[in-house]
């Protein structure tokens, strides 16, 4: 079970005053003391006032015979298969399609495939089994079009899982997943426990009158009709069940989650601290209500996607990769009003290196005000350096505001992508056999993505267990075991630290020691939070920060009064925190301070000092099954061998096959090391655009300050194709070749050639790093230099 635990003054404020509402208008009406046909007419009266999503069109219709509600999100095609049934609550008495608008609305938003709620025959006019007929007869229909997800809330969530039983009892095929809010999902009586104080809008003595009447008279006593929690669940499909602690049925929930486990039915349930009876229809005025959508949603999609086979499918632009690049890239195109794109990701949730990188002490090293977006500032980082699952969860936040997830297919890793000339299109096929058709193609899977393991002899020998930081696995145990550490880079500054807090021993091997600068981290407070709230504030945050970052940069230059008070600094923090000269000496870098990313760290030094770490700056000769073995010959037993070795930067894109003109591959049009201009365009490879290609990485800055830019960059080439009749555009050749000489002649003399690192090939040729100031970067890709580009 997860729990969820809103937060915040502003959700604290809306939830009372809905809560309140509740109470007044909704509760005293759910009595047996007013007719069924009263409480339907107030709840259609009610239902006016629900907050649609103007991006949804509703419109009658039918399936199966079974009117209902169509609700399809955008004009554009889905990109995945399927539908979603949404049986609405309402005890099979009152309620229809219209009542639940604000949520089904939501989810045909986010889920981007149409959604059929149906108006199925109500209670006591109709008692059972009509409401299962008609939601068994729709089912069928949608069926024949593709899988289907079923979701139900209260008394559409019970139904919803009789239908499970049913169509299991029939030998049909069972839908690709089942959704249920707060599902009432056992009728029988004095089955309800007495109301919490919360309960805001169910009461026993209703719930039990409406129960009679759609049992009918005598009540059907079969148990999967009065009580489908009681019932047989083996061999039910995936379920994700969401209720609130303060209602009548959030016991119900409980046990429908450990009954669905018993009989082996996988099956997550979602509980939200202090909510109410299908809070979730609150979604557009409550936080936690939008957040809990977001999550069925995210349900709904994995599901179908699962259950799809492969197909084929036509888009205007296809995006690989769901980390920051992709999700500003989506969002930049539904700006641009280009809303037929789809973003594959191979790993199962949003966030790239984000997702990747879950190693303990994870975070951001630049300001977290600069690592948010310009157009959506983020006013509850917890700190002024955030942690990744923190970073994670704003891009999950930022993709889920603008509905990106119902365009993006996670676990779908694209393979081959050619060019046509002919019709200049991309042709993209993934690893699972989907093929795909775009006029555009945008590589936003940046440079740090493909992890690097260290080149020793006898690493695959090594027999205890063995992890790269960007692969965490958070079931290996740490804790009293001899661990090592290969690396003492950027990343292994960061989780030196946490292991060292759990090892018996820690070894750090150390090639190269480097240039370590105090973080100026704090917590952020609540006037922080109260400040970032205000427009003006944030931006003037974000600017502020940025100017400082970009002061920076200047310590990148000899004879700067930046480079001298950073090497003044570099020098005073580590006589502070290493009192030791030989462990000082051995952590004094030897190369000019800026040719490898600097390193803030405030807690790195002081793990080295302890008396169970040890920095090893002997060679590594090779790995054994049991340990590490140094050039003096001294082995070092190990259980676990962690490689903080960073990424390759030079193979870029080496998963896929990229073809582009004349049939020539990427890997060919880069077997000198990958060049791009701007790292956007790379010439022979029309409408391909790279995000954070080649030369764009930053020593100083927030990498988010380089994608926006790009994403306006390469919009505006695709408008041009867009708005003309031409097929496609890329960059010229020679003007490519132009932009790399200079840049490669500016790199040459600059501090980034005096020493090895990431940025460079193993010949010297800096792949990338780009060299200037970031405002530099920005002024020279926006606005684009159309003249640059041919088209054809
Ligand atoms: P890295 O900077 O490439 O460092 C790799 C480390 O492994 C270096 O110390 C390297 O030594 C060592 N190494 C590699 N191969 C080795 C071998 N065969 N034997 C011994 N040592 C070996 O990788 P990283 O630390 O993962 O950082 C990469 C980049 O990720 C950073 O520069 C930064 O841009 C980014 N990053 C960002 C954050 C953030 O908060 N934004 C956090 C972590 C990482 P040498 O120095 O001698 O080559």
């Amino acid at each position: 079970m997860e729990t969820y635990r809103p937060a915040g003054w502003l959700e604290a404020l809306v939830a009372a005053a809905l809560r309140a509402t509740l109470r007044s208008l909704l509760k005293p009406v759910f009595s047996p003391r007013w007719s069924i046909a009263f409480q339907r007419r107030w709840l259609s009266a009610l239902a006016h006032i629900s907050l649609v999503p103007r991006s949804v069109s509703i419109n009658p219709g039918d399936a199966g015979g079974v009117p209902g509600d169509w609700l399809r999100h955008g004009d554009v095609p889905a990109v995945r298969a399927g539908t979603l049934l949404y049986l609405h609550g309402g005890a099979y008495c009152v309620g229809s399609p219209a009542t639940h608008r604000a949520l089904t609305a939501r989810l045909a938003q986010g889920t981007g495939v149409p959604v059929f709620a149906a108006d199925y025959r109500l209670a006591p006019e109709h008692p059972f089994p009509a409401a299962l007929d008609d939601a068994l007869a729709a089912y069928r229909a949608l069926r024949q079009r593709g899988p289907v997800v079923v979701a139900g809330d209260s008394a559409g969530g019970g139904l919803a899982l009789s239908l499970a039983l049913a169509l299991r009892e029939a030998g049909e095929e069972q839908p690709a997943g089942l959704l249920l809010l707060s599902p009432w999902a056992d009728m029988a009586p004095d089955t309800l426990p007495p109301e919490p104080p919360g309960e805001a809008m169910l009461s026993a003595a209703w719930a039990q009158a409406c129960a009679a009447h759609y049992l009918g008279n005598p009540p059907d006593q079969r148990a999967w009709v009065t009580s489908p929690l009681k019932a047989d669940l083996r061999d039910l499909p995936p379920v994700l069940i969401q209720a609130g602690t303060d209602e009548m049925l959030h016991g119900q929930a409980l046990a429908l989650q450990q009954a669905l486990q018993s009989a082996g039915v996988s099956s997550r349930c979602e509980i939200t601290e202090r909510r109410w009876h299908v809070f979730q229809l609150h979604g557009g005025a409550l936080r936690s209500a939008d957040e809990a959508i977001a999550r069925l949603c995210h349900f709904a999609r994995q599901r179908l996607d699962a259950v799809t086979a492969p197909r084929h499918s036509e888009h205007e632009v296809v995006i690989m990769g769901a980390g920051m690049s992709g999700v500003c890239m989506g969002i930049g195109l539904n700006r641009a009003g280009i809303r037929d794109w789809v973003m594959l990701e191979k790993q199962p949730g949003v966030g790239g290196t984000w997702w990747d990188n879950t190693y303990p002490g994870a975070h951001v090293d630049v300001p977290s005000p600069v690592y948010a977006f310009s157009f959506a500032p983020n006013p509850r980082w917890s700190r002024r350096f955030a942690s990744a699952p923190e970073i994670q969860r704003y891009a999950q936040a930022v993709a889920d505001r603008h509905h990106l997830g119902a365009r993006t297919r996670l676990g779908t890793e694209l393979t081959e992508a050619r060019f046509d000339d002919t019709t200049g299109h991309w042709h993209l096929r993934t690893a699972r056999g989907d093929t795909l058709r775009a006029r555009f193609f945008v590589c936003s899977t940046g440079p740090l993505n493909q992890p690097r393991w260290p080149n020793i002899p006898g690493l695959d020998s090594f027999a205890g267990d063995r992890l790269h930081s960007a692969r965490w696995n958070h079931r290996t145990p740490l804790a009293g075991r001899h661990v090592a550490v290969i690396g003492t880079g950027s990343t292994a500054s960061q989780l030196v630290p946490p292991i060292a807090a759990q090892a018996a021993r820690l070894h750090v091997f150390q090639r190269t020691a480097n240039w370590v600068l105090p973080r100026l981290d704090r917590r952020y407070g609540w006037l922080d939070h109260l400040l970032a709230r205000l427009p003006p504030y944030a931006v003037f945050t974000r600017w502020a920060w940025t100017q400082v970052l970009e002061w920076g940069r200047r310590g990148f230059d000899e004879g700067t009064v930046a480079r001298r008070g950073m090497l003044k600094t570099a020098a005073l923090h580590r006589a502070r925190q290493v009192p030791d000269p030989a462990l000082r000496d051995a952590l004094t870098p030897t190369y000019p301070l800026g040719c490898k990313r600097i390193i803030y760290s405030n807690d790195f030094y002081p793990a080295l000092t302890r008396p169970h770490v040890e920095l090893v700056t002997t060679g590594i000769e090779r790995i054994t099954p049991r340990g590490i073995v140094t050039s003096d010959g001294r082995e070092r037993p190990v259980d676990v061998l962690v490689c903080a070795t960073g990424f390759d930067t030079v193979q870029l894109l080496s998963s896929v096959q990229v073809t582009g003109l004349g049939g020539q591959t990427l890997r060919q049009a880069w077997a000198q090391g990958p060049q791009a201009y701007h790292g956007i365009s790379v010439a022979g490879f029309p409408n391909l655009f790279l995000m954070l290609g080649p030369n764009t990485a930053t020593g100083h800055t927030s990498t988010l300050l380089y994608i926006e830019p790009e994403v306006r960059h390469a919009i505006a080439c695709m408008q041009r194709v867009r708005q003309t009749s031409q097929r496609w555009i890329a960059v010229r050749s020679e003007v490519m070749t132009e932009h790399n000489r200079a840049l490669q002649q500016r790199l040459g003399g600059s501090v980034w050639a005096q020493c090895r690192s990431w940025y460079r090939m193993d010949g010297g040729k800096i792949v990338a790093l780009f060299p200037g100031f970031t405002a530099e970067y920005v002024k020279a890709v926006w606005p684009p230099k159309m003249a640059d580009y041919e088209t054809g």
